[in-house]
């Protein structure tokens, strides 16, 4: 009843098409439902992304480039979804992060299972997009997740120190640099042992591996992400 009151007042917009879903069609409008690509099997085993080749195991970028995180998932093809992340990105559209997370839930139960997490951990965003944006969209995506699995969010743990340049501008080797000591953890309070890390766009994995570098250097012992999307080759 509280929800059909809320809906009215604050109608629910699909996270594919951006209009007000139907009543009783829940998170997503029924047209939509086939649209999202989900990256299915066979995968990359380190960094999830797709395998045309079963045999291979592992994308290029991975044979070539060790990880710092242990491995991940993401659920989307960034292609067919990147308009839904733009705006759940930029344009406040927050009530997305309810969708994906239950997708997520829904795809990823088995691979969720096998990581046996006891943490959740966002991405951290500097404090001054923080400001200028007001959310953190990984944050809100781990936040639902937490809620759905039960496992503890832990999103003030890990802070980000340094405002880094946009990734996509930068080649590999500049990307590594931009992220040194862009990350940190002030104190040691908290005894994880398995994280996932929660991210919206896996680009190169050089984000998730500084975060994870300084979670397994305060003794986090295996570091797991997953994240809404990725693209081919990206
Ligand atoms: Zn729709
Ligand atoms: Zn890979």
């Amino acid at each position: 009843m509280r929800d059909a009151l809320v809906n009215m007042v604050f109608p629910r917009r699909c996270p594919v098409c951006d209009d007000v879903v139907p009543m009783g069609e829940g998170l997503i409008c029924r047209q939509c439902r086939e649209k999202p690509q989900y990256i299915v099997e066979p995968r990359c085993r380190q960094c999830g992304k797709q395998l045309m080749d079963e045999a291979a195991g592992f994308c290029q970028d991975c044979m070539r480039h060790r990880h710092v995180y242990d491995y991940g998932y993401a659920l989307y093809d960034y292609q067919s979804m990147k308009k839904s992340i733009y705006r759940f990105k930029y344009k406040k559209r927050c009530e997305y992060a309810a969708f994906y997370a239950k997708d997520i839930c829904e795809k990823l139960s088995g691979e969720l299972g096998m990581m046996g997490a006891d943490s959740i951990v966002p991405v951290p965003v500097h404090a001054s997009r923080l400001r200028s944006r007001g959310y953190n969209q990984a944050e809100l995506i781990a936040a639902e997740l937490s809620r759905l699995t039960g496992i503890a969010m832990h999103e003030k743990l890990v802070r980000r120190i340094r405002k880094t340049v946009p990734q996509k501008e930068l080649t590999v080797q500049e990307r590594q640099n931009n992220l040194k000591k862009a990350f940190h953890i002030s104190t040691n309070v908290v005894k994880l042992n398995k994280t996932i890390l929660v991210d919206d766009i896996y680009t190169t994995g050089s984000t998730l591996d500084a975060v994870a570098m300084e979670l397994k250097r305060h003794g986090v012992r295996s570091v797991y992400f997953i994240a809404l999307c990725i693209g081919e080759g990206m």
